[in-house]
């Protein structure tokens, strides 16, 4: 029986998501934050769908959480999902709102949940999921989060003793967390292009979890993710239950074995990041059950979320705005990584400025010295500009990594960074924005194209005259 204070937060809820709607305001937590101040164990008296997937970790959640929502819904189930909300409490608790009727019960068969770290041991307590996937612990905000280690203890205490975990078996972090747990774990069995030796700035992993030894990786992808053993204890990498293989940048698909079966995937994109979160979202499937011909079907109708990477080409020159984690060192690096093997000369506009932090605090910069700006110091990277309140913090990080001051161009205002371009023939135009600055990082690209256009429109009335 549903108490009182239930109906109560779900009514005025509801009549604020109305409230909302009239005034043009969606997607916001509003709804969720006033049901939790009027009944703070809202979600665990709110009846779940009949099955309750997480996703969490560092990185990749929400283009996982993407994936499975699309290829789940190909197969004609009703999700419920936070992908349009925050990831904390009040985020997910405006999502179960919105799926509701007026009596409190969910219409949806399953839901797909975006969790914070660091907001499990919240939620867990309130609503345990049936599964749940770490794809990575990694630093992030270190004001907010600290150190992985942290939120793998976080993590630990709060886990439901029911939950199954879908764990990356290729990090040591992340798979230790709830050993008590059911767990499976995926991995990576090797790449061309691993290393033994850490190549990255942040390695933080390089002790045996059991004996403190130095531990060796036989193969190591970037920072702490890779394979590894302790040859004093014999501790080592699981043993991996889904192994991805033999990848193939041609034909964009890679292998994937499980059990008795072995089958050919196709890949969204050939960066490594991304090839972990198609796997972690193969291994999901085929857990709830799937059959890896129907994951393989459900995953070419999967629509996937672009809005991280997008590209717009314009007489020979391309504008990509690609996401660029700010506060977070790895994600940063990673793009870095991404970008600068990427062939042919580029210009990069770098605008991740925290923006959302300045209304109430002031992030700790000393991320930017965890991040491998060392990446960017490549002759194909022929201008960096730096913008926006962080600028000057970007400018001196860059002269620390040794990147030549005419390959640097400083614009205060992010509007007005496309002035500082300098449009060599046939290259890529990178704009490196934050996790908050989607609609600033667009209206960028927009001012870069309309540069490139009266570059080639002035070309052409030369060429004419
Ligand atoms: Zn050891």
């Amino acid at each position: 029986m549903k108490r009182l204070k239930f109906y109560m937060a779900l009514w005025c809820a509801k009549l604020s998501i109305i409230a909302l709607k009239m005034t043009g305001h969606r997607g916001t937590d509003f709804p969720g934050r006033i049901a939790v101040k009027i009944c703070p164990d809202f979600l665990r008296q709110a009846g779940v769908p009949g099955r309750v997937l997480g996703v969490t970790g560092t990185n990749g959640k929400t283009t996982v959480c993407n994936l499975l929502i699309s290829m789940l819904k190909a197969d004609g189930k009703k999700v419920l999902d936070n992908n349009q909300g925050s990831n904390t409490i009040t985020g997910l608790t405006t999502a179960f709102i919105r799926d509701m009727g007026a009596g409190g019960h969910c219409r949806s068969d399953i839901a797909v949940l975006e969790i914070d770290e660091r907001s499990s041991r919240v939620v867990f307590p309130l609503m345990e999921p049936d599964f749940l996937l770490i794809n990575n612990l990694t630093r992030d905000s270190i004001m907010r989060n600290g150190h992985p280690e942290y939120i793998s203890r976080v993590l630990t205490r709060a886990m439901p003793a029911k939950t199954k975990l879908i764990l990356n078996g290729d990090d040591l972090i992340a798979s230790n967390v709830a050993p008590g747990n059911p767990r499976a774990y995926y991995g990576i069995e090797s790449l061309p292009d691993d290393v033994q030796a850490c190549i990255n700035l942040v390695n933080d992993l390089q002790i045996c979890p059991k004996c403190h030894s130095l531990l060796q990786y036989t193969n190591r992808r970037y920072h702490h993710i890779g394979r590894a053993f302790c040859p004093e204890c014999g501790f080592r990498s699981p043993k991996l239950d889904y192994t991805g293989a033999d990848v193939n940048n041609e034909d964009m698909t890679f292998e994937v074995s499980h059990g008795d079966w072995k089958h050919r995937f196709r890949i969204l994109n050939d960066s490594v990041f991304n090839i972990y979160n198609v796997l972690a979202a193969i291994s999901y499937l085929s857990e709830l059950g799937y059959t890896p011909e129907q994951i393989d079907g459900l995953l070419s109708k999967a629509e996937i979320v672009k809005s991280r990477y997008l590209v717009d080409e314009i007489g020979g020159y391309r504008v990509i705005r690609q996401m660029s984690k700010d506060r977070n060192a790895l994600g940063s690096s990673r793009a870095f990584d991404y970008v600068s093997h990427q062939p042919g000369d580029k210009e990069l506009i770098m605008m991740m400025n925290n923006l959302s932090d300045a209304a109430v605090w002031s992030e700790n910069t000393c991320w930017l010295y965890d991040c491998d700006f060392e990446f960017l110091n490549r002759d194909n990277i022929k201008n960096i500009v730096v913008t926006g309140p962080r600028a000057k913090d970007y400018y001196l990080r860059l002269k620390f990594a040794g990147v030549d001051d005419d390959r640097i161009s400083f614009v205060h205002d992010e509007i007005d960074s496309p002035n500082a371009l300098r449009l060599y023939e046939g290259e890529d135009i990178y704009v490196l924005y934050g996790t908050d600055s989607i609609d600033l990082a667009e209206k960028v690209a927009g001012k870069a194209r309309e540069k490139i256009e009266e570059k080639i429109s002035g070309n052409a009335g030369r060429r004419a005259g």
